[in-house]
């Protein structure tokens, strides 16, 4: 499969080139060169079939013959070792919940799909590749395990002091091996300032790519739960609309691939916190990005979606057509702690608050009686520790992959400018 650069200044590459560059020359985002839909038999009689086999032919066209077929599978097998349940909440709305990989965030499929690509295509290199990462939260801890004894991978990630939650900064520094955390004396976008300068610095002597949605090998897998949760309602025979909590708009735009693969999706919701750059977008007709706002849902405080033009890509440009596919709303902090509050009082299910979000997505939509809402829970609730015990007033038992990382000691190198982030990279 071929993919070309979305500003079309760049030559078209190879997926394994897509994914050992990250990003296009020109700057651009890739995108496939075609996307055609999987066999009408698999999806009629997708309740017979396992996930890895669904998974194997959804995937398979975006590789190609770059990884053996054997080997593919193997890659996917890791990839989705864990469960993706739907779960009733009341009435016609369900969660799919993602988190019971490895890190509890929906973020260890796509992590741990491109350490294997990856790890496959350096196999011979003598070159390591360096994955550089800027992270507010869950990406540098699915990005840590997911690459953790890869092969020819080296990891480094940047997180911003005292702005992770305590979880979140253990996943990180704990692991030790090829991961290296740098702890920066600033905030998140002083981060990824660092990374995006880092990615353009001629001086830089190492091989750089990044493992945020916007490489394909960490974007693409992410349309495999959608088709696992439809395989799971699809016995209702109701029109599915999903909801899904978006930052960067990863999630949902490989969720719309699914659609275009043939998937039975009647509509999405993309929900947001305060980062409203979309859902004006979609109300208003004038894309304006913006300085990211600070919310509880702290892994949405992005205000300018760097995978919305994916997006728009797949909807040809047009704005009409992304809105007969696409609502789009913005939710704020406190309507997001009173519905964490209500769905535990009336139902007594914990939701995160970027689930919560998801939520409130599909009430808003207004879902009719032939209608099923999925909203997508991104991440476990333990992950999200403080604000979920503050709002609802209880104690979230932390589950053992946490336990683990807890007890186990912090290891970071402390850094406050891009000179010291380049004299690391270049020794
Ligand atoms: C990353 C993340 C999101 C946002 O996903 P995008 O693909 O960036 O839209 C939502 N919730 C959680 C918990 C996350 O970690």
């Amino acid at each position: 499969m071929n993919y070309y650069s979305l500003y079309h200044k760049a030559p078209k590459t190879s997926f394994k080139e897509a994914v050992l560059n990250g990003i296009a020359p020109d700057k651009g985002l890739y995108f496939p060169e075609s996307i055609r839909p999987v066999s009408k038999e698999i999806i009629e009689n997708i309740s017979q079939y396992s996930n890895e086999f669904i998974a194997y032919e959804v995937i398979k066209q975006f590789v190609g013959n770059e990884i053996p077929k054997e080997k593919l599978q193997e890659i996917i097998k890791e990839t989705i070792s864990f469960d993706f349940p739907v779960v009733d909440i009341h009435e016609n709305i369900t969660t799919l919940e993602l988190f019971h990989g490895p890190t509890m965030a929906f973020k260890d499929v796509g992590a741990q799909f491109m350490a294997g690509c990856l790890e496959y295509f350096n196999r011979n290199s003598q070159q390591e590749v360096t994955v550089l990462v800027a992270t507010s939260g869950d990406t540098g801890g699915a990005v840590a395990c997911g690459f953790l004894n890869t092969k020819g991978v080296k990891v480094v990630i940047l997180y911003p002091r005292g702005k992770v939650s305590e979880i979140q900064e253990k996943q990180l520094t704990t692991l030790g091996n090829n991961i290296t955390a740098l702890e920066v004396d600033g905030v998140f976008d002083d981060c990824q300032d660092m990374v995006k300068t880092a990615f353009i610095d001629p001086q830089i002597h190492c091989k750089l790519t990044s493992a945020n949605s916007i490489n394909v090998a960490r974007w693409l897998p992410q349309m495999l739960y959608f088709f696992f949760a439809y395989k799971q309602i699809v016995h209702l025979k109701k029109e599915v609309i999903f909801s899904v909590p978006s930052g960067n708009f990863g999630n949902i735009c490989a969720g719309i691939v699914a659609k275009k693969l043939g998937l039975p999706i009647k509509h999405f919701v993309a929900s947001t916190n305060a980062n409203d750059t979309v859902p004006k977008y979609l109300k208003y007709g004038n894309y304006i990005p913006k300085a990211s706002k600070t919310t509880i849902s702290n892994a949405m405080d992005v205000g300018n979606p760097s995978n919305f033009i994916r997006i728009q890509e797949l909807f040809d440009n047009d704005l009409e057509t992304i809105k007969k596919h696409v609502s789009s709303f913005s939710f704020s902090d406190n309507s997001t702690r009173k519905t964490m509050k209500d769905i535990y009082k009336k139902t007594s299910y914990i939701t995160d608050p970027h689930g919560a979000v998801g939520y409130l997505g599909l009430k808003k939509y207004g879902l009719s009686e032939n209608e099923i809402g999925i909203f997508l829970e991104t991440a476990h609730p333990v992950k999200f520790l403080d604000i979920v015990e503050e709002t609802l007033d209880v104690k979230v038992e932390i589950p053992p992959q946490i336990q683990k990382v807890i007890d186990k000691e912090k290891v970071a190198t402390q850094i406050s400018s891009y000179n010291e982030l380049k004299q690391f990279l270049n020794t």
